[in-house]
C-alpha cells in the first residue's frame, strides 16, 4: 500500500475542532503527517466533517445472538440475574465454529458502526463437547477479528467461583472455569497465536468470581504493564455482597488490595460513592461504561458529573450488543443523567460546552488507554481510522463541526456516515458473513 493523502475541511483532532487539515496515511495505515490550517493539494481526497472512530472497551461478542430475545417477562421481578439465566443457556450451546461466525458478523457490524477496535472480555473457554480444549474458543475470536480487520485486544477471563464466599460454579458456568495455573498457561499459549496488531490483557471476571489470592497469583506471573480489566460494580446486589463479606465497597476493596493504575479498566463502575470516584480518578484507571447495556439490564446510573469533575478517564463499550452504535451509547450516557438530575446538558465544561464533542473525545482517549492499541484518534503514529459525517444530509446544512456531531448523536439517527480503517473506506460486510450468521442462528434457535 502506498501513502495516501486526505484533505479534511474540519476534523476533531485531539480535543478541538480544526480546519483545513491535510493528513498523510503511510503504507502501514498510520497517520504519518497531520497539518491544520493548510491548503488542498492536487490528488488529495477531500472530505468535509471528520471525527475519530471509537474504541469499544467491552464486548461479549457471543451475546449478539441473543440481543432482543430477552424482552419478555419471566418473573415478577425481572433483573440482570434473570437475564443472566437466559444468557447462560446460549453460552452453553455455542461451539467454536458458531462463535467464529457470530464474531465475524458482529465485528463487521462494529466496523460499519464506527468502532475500529474491540476489547473482547472472553469467558467461554471450554469447547462444547470437548472440555479439555480451552483454546479453540479464543482462537475463533482471534481469527474472526483478523479476517474482518477490527483491531482486537483479547481479554481471556479468569472465572473460578460463583460468589465471593467461594461457592463453586454452577453446572451452567462450567465452561468458564479455569484454575489459575490453567489460566496462566492458556494466556501464554494464546499470546503466541495473536495476529499482527492484536494484543492481550489480563482479565478477572469480577471480585465475586475470583479470589484475591488468585488475582495476586495471576498478576505476579503475567503482569508486564498490559491492560487489566474487571467487572467492578454493575449491580447493587454484588456491591452489598462484597460489603457484607469484606466490610468494603468493591472499588475500595480493589484499591486496598492492588496497586490500581492506568493499566486497569473498571467495567461497569456503576455504583460508586464519592470516595470511590476519587479513588478511580486518582489511580488513573479507566471507568468502562456500557450505557445501552446498563439501561437494558436495569443496572443503574454511573455518576458522570462527579467523575468528570475529578477529570476521570472513561471509555464506552457495547457489552451485550443490544445495539451496536457508539453515537447511541453517548446519547444514552447523557440522557440517563438528564432523567436522573432533571437537568439538561450535563457533560459540558466552559472550555467544551458541546456534549457530543466532550464525551466523544473523552471516550476515544479512555478507550485507547483501556486497550493500549494505536487507536487514540487523529495523532501521528495512530491508526488512520476516522468517521466521515454526511454533511449533504439536510439536517447538517450550515452547521459547525460541534453541531454536526451533536446532531448525529441526539437529533437524527438516519444521518449516514462512513467509517474508515487505516485510510480506507470500510465496505459493507460480505454476503457470506451474513449467510453464515443466519445459519448459525437457525441452528441455535432450533
Ligand atoms: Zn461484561
Amino acid at each position: 500500500m502506498v501513502a495516501q493523502t486526505y484533505f479534511f475541511k474540519r476534523a476533531l483532532v485531539g480535543e478541538t475542532w480544526q480546519q483545513n487539515i491535510r493528513v498523510v496515511v503511510n503504507s502501514q495505515g498510520l497517520f504519518s503527517e497531520i497539518k491544520a490550517d493548510t491548503s488542498y493539494e492536487r490528488h488529495d481526497t477531500q472530505l468535509d466533517c471528520i471525527i475519530p472512530t471509537m474504541p469499544n472497551c467491552h464486548s461479549h461478542v457471543f451475546q449478539r445472538c441473543m440481543a432482543g430475545l430477552t424482552e419478555f417477562k419471566t418473573s415478577d421481578n425481572d433483573s440482570f440475574w434473570s437475564w443472566r439465566d437466559l444468557m447462560y443457556q446460549y453460552a452453553n450451546q455455542i461451539d467454536s465454529e458458531q462463535l467464529y461466525h457470530i464474531a465475524k458478523y458482529t465485528y463487521s457490524e462494529m466496523l460499519e458502526a464506527g468502532y475500529t477496535s474491540a476489547c473482547e472480555f472472553h469467558y467461554i473457554h471450554r469447547e462444547l463437547g470437548d472440555k479439555n480444549n480451552t483454546e479453540n474458543m479464543s482462537l475463533a475470536i482471534i481469527k474472526a477479528a483478523h479476517e474482518v480487520g477490527i483491531v482486537l485486544s483479547l481479554l481471556p477471563v479468569l472465572y473460578t467461583q460463583a460468589h465471593i464466599d467461594g461457592t463453586k460454579l454452577s453446572n451452567l458456568q462450567q465452561r468458564f472455569y479455569l484454575t489459575t495455573d490453567e489460566y496462566i498457561s492458556l494466556y501464554k499459549t494464546l499470546e503466541k497465536q495473536l495476529c499482527p496488531e492484536q494484543n492481550m490483557g489480563i482479565c478477572f471476571h469480577s471480585l465475586r468470581a475470583v479470589s484475591l489470592e488468585q488475582m495476586q497469583k495471576v498478576l505476579k506471573s503475567l503482569d508486564k504493564g498490559q491492560p487489566i480489566h474487571i467487572h467492578i460494580a454493575e449491580q447493587q446486589v454484588e456491591v452489598t455482597q462484597i460489603q457484607q463479606h469484606t466490610q468494603l465497597r468493591p472499588v475500595e476493596y480493589l484499591h486496598q488490595n492492588f496497586e490500581v493504575n492506568k493499566n486497569w479498566c473498571l467495567i461497569h463502575a456503576t455504583h460508586l460513592n464519592e470516595q470511590e470516584v476519587k479513588q478511580i480518578t486518582l489511580s488513573g484507571a479507566v471507568a468502562g461504561i456500557c450505557p445501552l447495556t446498563e439501561a437494558n439490564l436495569g443496572d443503574g446510573i454511573f455518576p458522570l458529573p462527579e467523575f468528570l469533575q475529578h477529570k476521570g478517564q472513561l471509555a464506552i463499550g457495547s457489552d451485550s450488543h443490544i445495539l451496536i452504535n457508539p453515537f447511541q451509547e453517548i446519547q444514552m450516557l447523557e440522557y440517563s443523567q438528564r432523567l436522573h438530575k432533571q437537568q439538561r446538558v450535563i457533560a459540558s465544561t466552559s472550555n467544551n460546552p458541546h456534549v457530543g464533542t466532550l464525551l466523544w473525545t473523552k471516550a476515544v482517549a479512555g478507550g485507547a488507554q483501556a486497550c493500549q492499541l494505536a487507536v487514540n484518534g487523529m495523532q501521528i503514529g495512530q491508526q488512520a481510522n476516522w468517521i466521515s459525517l454526511d454533511t449533504k444530509h439536510p439536517s447538517l446544512v450550515n452547521l459547525s463541526g460541534e453541531k454536526c456531531l451533536d446532531s448525529v448523536i441526539f437529533a437524527n439517527n438516519q444521518i449516514p456516515y462512513q467509517s474508515y480503517l487505516k485510510g480506507k473506506k470500510i465496505i459493507p460486510m460480505h454476503q457470506s458473513i451474513k449467510e453464515n450468521y443466519k445459519n448459525t442462528l437457525k441452528s441455535l434457535r432450533n
